[in-house]
């Protein structure tokens, strides 16, 4: 029975769907800017949420937006309508128009998505595309009395809405208490806690028309016009970092249920920040890496992958280079154990216990991924397995048979974990087996600088030629 952490009742709770196909939306990416690997941490939670809703049979429509419309950039301000845009500060920092800057930052991110394997959602919309359908909202909410209009813009008035809070605990008397950060008076709003739905700015760079005048919609706005768009008014799971929950999942809930009169998100996730040596993310102390900062010092997407995963995505995880370092190691590992049950051919006996060992390792690993995706503990049954294997290898005590069954365990729990490991079937090109017999004629023949650069041409491509008393051994690095 799958168990997931809902934020909004605050326990973990079994996991039904209400249809045959599960309904996720994933808030995406404000694309201004390289996804840094704090973001990477919430996708790869998201990813990893749906390879194992299928892993587990369920059929699952996901849907990830770009946020490729400006809001602001003072996100601790309470209604996100304060501060300056960040499309338009990155817009001036690289000279590019806005629609360049989205254009190439989701270019971007497609990229490291498809370098950290995630999978491809089923819906990528993009808010600018998505204008008309959040007027349409904002239009019913006025003509309910849930939204009201001022020079400025219309703004949402969250005292009409009395599960406010409920989500984020931020409920309209602790807002008046001090929680929930600052707020710039606006002297508009009935209600400083209110939140803007539309923003009245004949001078933003991205602006469309509307019944209030051209502006541009509200960042909240965005995601519940998408999300009922392509899956209905109400949805099986909506992920998130923590940092969304307030006040943008709390707004979210406010504007979609208020439109509605239906529950918008059966299952609220949220996934836990990423802390950087010690401290909170920030480019002004350099504690801040992008995928590509991490792959000019060397290292794979996948390594950040494993790493991203060794950790539950409620708990707080603290990246450091040396880690990473480890996180690669252990990757290395699982492809060079993977390729060895893939290819070793041992001469001992089919022993049936190990092969029921194998099927409790397999129920292991899916009852602590049951369990809120328990991912330390389910990568715990894997490397008891990696060890037993690896254990019983060198006493001679395991056939080819139980070795196949080895590699389909591997490649099986891999569908959960994303890594790619199937790849070793794909064995030692025959191209480069033909370039390792070329070095060694020439080695005997004494032209070592032409047999040196082959072999350094194959390192970089990723095969290491280890020279032995019985000839050369190629061993394929997985990760390049
Ligand atoms: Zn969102």
């Amino acid at each position: 029975m799958l168990k997931l952490f809902d934020t909004m009742s605050k326990k973990k709770r079994v996991f039904r769907p209400l249809g045959k196909t599960v309904k996720m939306y994933n808030c995406g990416l404000t694309v201004y800017n390289f996804a840094h690997i704090g973001n990477l941490r919430a996708y790869t939670f998201a990813d990893l949420l749906r390879r194992y809703l299928q892993y587990r049979g369920y059929r699952v429509k996901q849907v990830m937006n770009f946020t490729d419309v400006g809001h602001m950039t003072e996100d601790e301000v309470i209604s996100s309508d304060v501060g300056e845009d960040k499309m338009e500060v990155a817009a001036k920092r690289e000279r590019k128009t806005v629609w360049d800057i989205a254009e190439f930052y989701i270019k971007a991110f497609l990229e490291d998505s498809r370098k950290m394997n995630f999978l491809e959602p089923h819906v990528r919309p993009r808010a600018t595309q998505h204008i008309p359908e959040m007027i349409r909202i904002i239009k019913s909410l006025v003509k309910k009395g849930y939204a009201y209009v001022t020079p400025s813009g219309v703004y949402y008035d969250v005292s009409r809405f009395k599960r406010y809070g409920r989500l984020s605990g931020n409920t309209i008397e602790k807002l008046k208490a001090g929680a929930g950060g600052r707020v710039k008076f606006n002297p508009d709003k009935k209600n400083q806690f209110d939140f803007a739905l539309w923003i009245v700015d004949p001078n933003h760079i991205m602006k469309w028309d509307s019944p209030w005048g051209t502006g541009y919609p509200g960042w909240h706005i965005e995601c519940s016009a998408m999300s009922m768009k392509y899956l209905g008014k109400t949805i099986d799971i909506h992920t998130g970092a923590v940092d969304n929950i307030f006040p943008h999942h709390e707004c979210e809930i406010a504007q979609s249920e208020a439109y509605t009169g239906k529950k918008f998100v059966r299952y609220w996730m949220h996934c836990r920040h990423l802390m950087v040596d010690g401290q909170k993310m920030a480019k002004s102390s350099g504690k801040f890496y992008t995928l590509r900062d991490l792959e000019e010092k060397g290292f794979s997407p996948l390594a950040l992958r494993f790493f991203l995963l060794s950790a539950h995505y409620r708990s707080e995880l603290n990246f450091t280079l040396g880690a990473l370092k480890t996180a690669e190691k252990t990757v290395k590992n699982l492809f060079d154990f993977t390729f060895r049950a893939f290819s070793l051919d041992p001469k001992g006996r089919y022993s049936r216990e190990f092969s029921s060992f194998l099927k409790r390792a397999r129920a292991e690993f899916v009852r602590h991924m049951d369990d809120d995706l328990d991912t330390p503990k389910a990568l715990a049954s894997v490397f008891d397995v990696v060890n037993e294997t690896n254990r019983l290898i060198e006493l001679g005590k395991l056939s080819r048979r139980n070795l196949r069954e080895v590699f389909r365990f591997m490649v099986d729990i891999d569908r959960v974990l994303g890594l790619g490991l199937a790849r070793v079937a794909e064995g030692i090109p025959k191209s480069v087996k033909r370039l390792v017999e070329k070095r060694e004629k020439l080695r005997k023949s004494g032209k070592f600088d032409e047999a040196d650069r082959i072999r350094k041409d194959l390192a970089e491509r990723g095969y290491e030629i280890e020279d032995t008393p019985d000839g050369p051994v190629v061993k394929r690095n997985w990760l390049k």
